[in-house]
Parts: structure tokens; C-alpha cells; sequence
């Protein structure tokens, strides 16, 4: 069955110090019973890689470039966030279609950019709060996925994050119904387009999860491990959510 996934993503975060925080994770889990991928920015990727040595941990990026090079000045490709150490890459955060502008035809288009460099895609949707107040939120995130997985997602290159914009940073998280209600719907959506494959990726729930709420969280069906922003941060925050899976 799907193995559960504790992903975390820096963002704009994080310095050469803080791989101290990474080395007191890899401490903390030495044989983690499940999987685990921290995504910091790019310039991290690879001290990040160094440090971790031979444990399992994955790394990730948090963005990349739909082209594998050319003239795009400060965009990374694909295969060079590869090189430098990344198996993972998260596309499509709304923080990025945001500050970018980013549709779902360019989340598509960077998830097969990062298959292209044998990378595992994060793709993450999610409805604002006028869409959930408006009662659209189904509607948004169908339309969401079904134009940002790419044809050829498996359940080893892709994994899809479920994650409520209005739930990012602000301390706020649906109820558990509402998560069960969306992993539910999304999981119907991967198998009746990808079969097999979409029985086996993994759905993540993001937005201000924390110690105390991750185990109820994880206990939800469908809810295959978490994309943690701010707790990921630091060992004594992102350890007790590890363990919580
Ligand atoms: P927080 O966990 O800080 O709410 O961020 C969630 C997120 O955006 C992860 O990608």
C-alpha cells in the first residue's frame, strides 16, 4: 500500500546554519518507518544533500524551470536542481501561482519538466477561502488537478498536496470531515483517469499542520503524510509530526 510521505518545505527559509536542524531530523529518525523529503531553497539543495549522507531522507526543490535550459535568467532547470541533489520537486504552490502567476497549464508543464530529469513531481492544488465559502471548493480543486497532473503521473513520480490556501500559515485547518470529504474526491479523480496509478499516489494534506494536530490528520482516509510549511523547520517541531505517522 501507499507508504506515508513527511514532506516539508522551507520556503523562503533557512541558512547554512540550519542544516544543524537537519542533521538533529536524520538523528532523531535513523530508520524512519516512513518516508521523509524536506524541500528548502535552492541554494540549500545541495549542503542539504551533503549533509544528510546515507540516510534515506529525500531532497527536494521547491520550484523548477518547464525548459531543461535556455535563456531564462534566475530560473533553475529541472535537471540542474537534480544534479545538485534534488529527487523531488514541489510544483504549483499557490504561493507560486500567486507571487507568479502560475496556471495549472504551467504546473503541468514543470511536473513533466521534472519527470523529464527523473524527478518525483509534488503537486499542489487548493481552494481560497471565497471558494470554500462560495461552495466551490470541489470544483476547484477537480479543475485543479485534473490540469495540473500530467498524463503520465505514476505513483512513483508524482505525488499530489492537498492544501487550502487559507489554511497556509494562518493557524486555521478545515475540520477532518472537510479533508476526508477533498482526499476523498481527489483519489476518485487519480483513479478514474490513472487506474493503478492513481490508487498508489500519495495524497498530502498541507496547511498549518503541527504536533497537535497531526495525528488526527494522518488518522483521516486518504491522507497519505503531510507538506508541512513552518514546523518543518526545526528538528523539536517536524520530529513529534514524523512520528505522529
Ligand atoms: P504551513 O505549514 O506553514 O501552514 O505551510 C504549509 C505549506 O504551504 C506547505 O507547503
Amino acid at each position: 500500500m501507499r507508504r506515508k510521505l513527511a514532506a516539508g518545505n522551507w520556503k523562503m527559509n533557512g541558512a547554512l546554519s540550519a542544516m544543524a536542524e537537519v542533521q538533529a531530523i536524520c538523528d532523531a529518525h535513523p530508520a524512519p518507518g516512513v518516508d521523509l523529503l524536506l524541500c528548502p531553497p535552492a541554494t540549500l539543495i545541495w549542503p542539504m544533500a551533503s549533509m544528510r549522507g546515507s540516510h534515506p531522507m529525500a531532497v527536494g526543490a521547491q520550484d523548477c524551470h518547464m525548459a531543461a535550459k535556455g535563456a531564462h535568467t534566475g530560473d533553475i532547470a529541472a535537471p540542474m536542481l537534480r544534479e545538485a541533489g534534488a529527487t523531488h520537486a514541489i510544483v504549483g504552490h499557490s504561493e507560486r501561482r500567486a507571487d507568479h502567476g502560475e496556471t495549472s497549464a504551467t504546473v503541468r508543464a514543470k511536473a513533466e519538466a521534472a519527470h523529464a530529469a527523473g524527478m518525483t513531481a509534488v503537486v499542489c492544488i487548493g481552494e481560497t477561502l471565497e471558494d470554500r465559502e462560495a461552495g466551490r471548493t470541489l470544483d476547484v480543486v477537480g479543475t485543479q488537478i485534473a490540469a495540473s497532473a500530467p498524463d503520465g503521473a505514476t505513483a512513483a513520480n508524482t505525488v499530489v498536496a492537498y492544501e487550502p490556501v487559507w489554511a497556509i500559515g494562518t493557524g486555521k485547518v478545515p475540520t477532518l470531515r472537510q479533508i476526508g470529504e477533498v482526499h476523498a474526491f481527489l483519489r476518485a479523480k487519480l483513479v478514474a483517469r490513472l487506474d493503478d496509478e492513481g490508487t498508489g499516489i500519495r495524497l498530502l494534506y498541507g496547511g498549518s499542520v503541527k504536533a497537535s494536530n497531526a495525528a488526527e490528520i494522518f488518522a483521516v482516509d486518504d491522507v497519505d503524510g503531510a507538506l508541512v510549511g513552518g514546523a518543518s523547520l526545526t528538528c523539536a517541531d517536524f520530529s513529534p509530526i514524523i512520528s505522529a505517522l
